[in-house]
């Protein structure tokens, strides 16, 4: 739309302030109809552009074709008038910039009635928090924590244990070894550990007895998977050396350490049993959590689950260790190991040890 600035009929201030009036009313009529900034630009350039806007056509047709006398006169109206424009301007701009916010606010509005973003809560493992359950039990009787590699050496493996080499006792023991160290003395050459025993020999070696350490970790051997076998597994084992160590020493810890763990209801029962690095050995039975020993599906109606294995640690055992202090004359001392797995299917009802390893959220989330 052009408008065709109106003409002056005489340089009167009165004519001058009728034409001024007749063009405010179009700028506020203009102003008032703005509906974006499209129409805002187009707005303030039909006003104020330098060239043919109509503040320009006005400067041009009314001020510099005034005669001499009324110049003065028409200038200041001019001026006016050109300010009242120029703050239309602005102030129609001010009023798009809001009313576009308010249409930002309306976009981000927050509906606080919607259901929040839940966060799941993390919890422990079943079988790390099965885990740290033993370690503490132990703990809490003065045991110290120790750890070891899960590459080991044939020599901390088996042959301080008391497995010399080609000892059938090994092959209780399905042991995945590490490729390419045909060239190295057999004793030198690496496998992945198959209980956390090495680390007894690894602390000993470190510390003069008196010595009693709980070894938490994890353990491989060549075993195929299915529901009660992994060829990763987890172990506990415990070691304590000191003088006049006896069995009745181990029997009531590992009884206490029972308790602990099951509830002061149950009770254990030693049985005969052979590990190459214990002399006695025993396995250690406990009666049934589930049925107290009356005879359930659990425990195979015996009333009994075995739990662990543990005997007096083998004189030859010390033998290889004899030079930090442990003189088989002066110290004696017992060993115990137990399948972490085993104990949190046991506790939890857990029918198949895959399920520790899946990592499947459905079945995690039930410890939370
Ligand atoms: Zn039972």
């Amino acid at each position: 739309m052009a408008y065709s600035v109106p003409k002056l009929e005489d340089y009167s201030p009165a004519s001058v302030d009728k034409a001024v009036h007749e063009l405010l009313s179009a700028v506020k009529e203009e102003s008032l109809a703005i509906s974006g900034e499209a129409s805002w630009k187009e707005f303030r350039d039909r006003w104020m552009a330098r060239k043919n806007g109509i503040l320009t056509q006005v400067n041009d047709l009314w001020l510099k074709a005034a005669p001499g006398p009324a110049k003065r006169d028409v200038g200041s109206r001019v001026n006016q008038l050109k300010t009242e424009v120029e703050q239309a301007v602005d102030a129609a701009q001010q009023r798009m910039t809001a009313s576009a916010s308010i249409g930002r606010l309306d976009s981000e509005h927050l509906d606080v009635t919607l259901p929040g973003i839940r966060r799941p809560l993390g919890a422990e493992h079943p079988m790390l928090r099965t885990m740290n359950e033993i370690v503490n039990v132990f703990r809490a009787m003065g045991y110290s924590v120790a750890d070891g590699p899960e590459i080991e050496t044939d020599y901390l493996n088996f042959e301080a244990l008391n497995f010399p080499p080609n000892h059938p006792a090994r092959d209780t023991q399905d042991t995945i070894f590490v490729a390419g160290q045909e060239k190295k003395p057999q004793r030198d050459r690496l496998l992945l550990r198959t209980h956390t025993s090495p680390v007894q020999i690894r602390a000993m070696q470190a510390t003069p007895p008196p010595i009693r350490i709980v070894v938490p970790g994890k353990v491989h051997r060549a075993d195929t998977a299915d529901a009660t076998h992994s060829p990763i597994f987890h172990q506990v084992e415990g070691l304590a050396v000191d003088t006049n160590i006896t069995f009745s020493d181990l029997k009531g810890t590992l009884d206490h350490a029972m308790k602990a763990l099951f509830g002061s209801s149950v009770k254990t029962r030693f049985y005969p049993s052979f590990f190459p690095f214990t002399e006695p050995s025993a396995d250690v039975q406990v009666t049934c959590f589930k049925c107290g020993g009356k005879g359930c599906r659990l425990c195979k109606m015996s009333g009994w689950i075995e739990l662990l294995g543990c005997g007096m640690v083998d004189p030859n055992v010390f033998k290889f260790v004899e030079s930090n202090g442990y003189d088989s004359r002066k110290v004696s001392g017992f060993a115990f190991g137990m399948g972490v797995e085993r104990i949190a299917m046991l506790k939890y009802g857990i029918d198949d040890i895959q399920l520790f390893f899946q990592g499947d959220v459905r079945f995690l989330g039930q410890f939370v």
